[in-house]
């Protein structure tokens, strides 16, 4: 606390994860002696810039970036950026902080990074998000590479800005650099089943707790928060699953469907057409628009999941869920429930898959499409699939094994942390004390 004053998010993502480690250091003592845990929770490096753009009136604007180059040492920095209002240093920390877990949870040898601006691309024209993304990159650029740093999108970063970035870091470096970002177009050297791969992935991570326990999706009704990337592929999973999605929202309200959320609109409305999840009703006379997004964790259902941001779902929403007799909550957004509200699900007996473990997806198919670029090859959908799935399996059953192991079997978020860290510390551990 006294280290990284005010940083409310990072303080609560650190404290998660030493409430799990304490059997780690009873098994392990010698990880007492090295200060791997002080040295664990601090960034190699926060890179903090000045951005200055031009708007569309001739205005000069200025936002602040960031890039936290949290740990490498299973790997290059590799995570998201994020675009939004909201960003600031302890939530750029938060988030690389859990990447470095995630990405070691996925098996593939790549290291913890986040990055991200306080621009808000919400009403700014095609032409203003590309000179900010332009100027955002001509100085990250001196701070990534293919071999040093890989950045990808996240909240207000698709395709679109992914594009942009690629486009002026070659230009910048004179040359086509194609594993320096992930997220690309698959006609510049993205992967194909990138854009599904996170939302896929946590359903198919809670279809494996579920299978653990005798159920699956078939028949269930569902809710997911959010209606952007991981939002939308969730659903179309859920729904691929026999499941019927009930409700999705955006930060302005919620969309109730009695008939099950038809995704194809909610792709038309919020990845094709930039709109308000409110114009669903326009197409579905028989769904209800509801005002204030927090209010989705009303509606009764089977499985819940969260994809939208951070502590979307507090301890309230959570005794509601169980009050309604939720039997799974699957994280497919990054820390999308407050501590008092996994406390409340998994003392409940509800099954509760934390992000770390179950949004990993999307790094996954980030890390093949690092591979397919240094291979100059690309696979198909169906092989990007079939990897994601076994990737999705196995990081299930790291954190079935480290949770049985470490007594608290059953729990995914001592899994997940126990199994993350282990493979990082003992890393670090190797490469000697720095
Ligand atoms: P997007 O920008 O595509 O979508 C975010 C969605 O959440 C939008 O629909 C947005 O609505 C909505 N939203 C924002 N705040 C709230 C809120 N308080 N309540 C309800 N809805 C809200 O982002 P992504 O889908 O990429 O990311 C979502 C989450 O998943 C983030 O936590 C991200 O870090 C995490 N994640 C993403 C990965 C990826 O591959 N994209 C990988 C792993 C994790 P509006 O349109 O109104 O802004």
């Amino acid at each position: 606390k006294k280290r990284n004053p005010g940083e409310k998010e990072f303080l609560q993502a650190t404290r998660e994860i030493f409430d799990s480690l304490r059997p780690v250091f009873f098994k392990h003592p010698e990880f007492m002696h090295n200060g791997i845990l002080e040295r664990i929770t601090e960034p190699d490096r926060v890179i903090s810039f000045r951005v200055a753009w031009e708007d569309d009136t001739g205005k000069v604007q200025v936002n602040r970036g960031f890039r936290v180059q949290f740990n490498n040492s299973i790997g290059p920095y590799k995570g998201g950026i994020r675009f939004h209002p909201t960003v600031n240093s302890s939530i750029m920390k938060f988030l690389a902080f859990e990447q470095t877990f995630k990405n070691a949870l996925t098996g593939m040898p790549i290291g913890g990074g986040k990055g991200g601006s306080d621009f808000d691309p919400k009403g700014k024209s095609s032409r203003e998000i590309m000179r900010f993304t332009q100027s955002f990159i001509t100085e990250l650029s001196k701070y990534i590479g293919a071999d040093m740093d890989v950045p990808a999108g996240d909240i207000g970063v698709g395709k679109r800005e992914i594009g942009y970035m690629f486009g002026q870091y070659n230009r910048i470096k004179g040359g086509f650099e194609a594993g320096v970002f992930t997220g690309k177009d698959p006609n510049h050297g993205g992967s194909l089943g990138r854009k599904e791969a996170t939302g896929y992935g946590c359903v198919y991570f809670v279809e494996e707790m579920l299978k653990g326990n005798g159920d699956s999706f078939a028949g269930k009704k569902v809710i997911v928060s959010g209606s952007g990337n991981v939002a939308t592929y969730a659903m179309e999973k859920s729904i691929e699953l026999g499941a019927t999605v009930l409700a999705c929202s955006d930060s302005s309200g919620y969309i109730y469907d009695p008939k099950g959320i038809d995704v194809e609109t909610v792709k038309k409305l919020k990845e094709f057409d930039n709109k308000r999840i409110q114009e669903y009703i326009k197409f579905h006379k028989h769904a209800v628009y509801h005002e204030g997004c927090n209010n989705i964790w009303t509606v009764a259902c089977d499985i819940a999941l969260p994809c939208a941001t951070q502590n979307e779902l507090e301890e309230t929403d959570a005794v509601l869920l169980i009050a309604n007799g939720v039997k799974a909550v699957g994280e497919g957004a990054n820390m999308p429930c407050t501590e008092e509200a996994v406390h409340a699900l998994q003392t409940s007996g509800v099954l509760f898959a934390p992000g770390k473990a179950a949004n990993a997806g999307g790094v996954a198919v980030s890390a093949m499409e690092m591979s397919q670029n240094s291979m100059r090859l690309s696979w198909t959908v169906e092989e990007v699939d079939e990897k994601l799935q076994v990737v999705m399996k196995d990081i299930y059953k790291s954190c079935y094994d480290a949770a049985a192991a470490y007594g608290a079997p059953g729990n995914f978020v001592v899994g997940a942390n126990i199994a993350g860290f282990l493979k990082v510390a003992d890393a670090m551990v190797a490469h000697g004390i720095h």
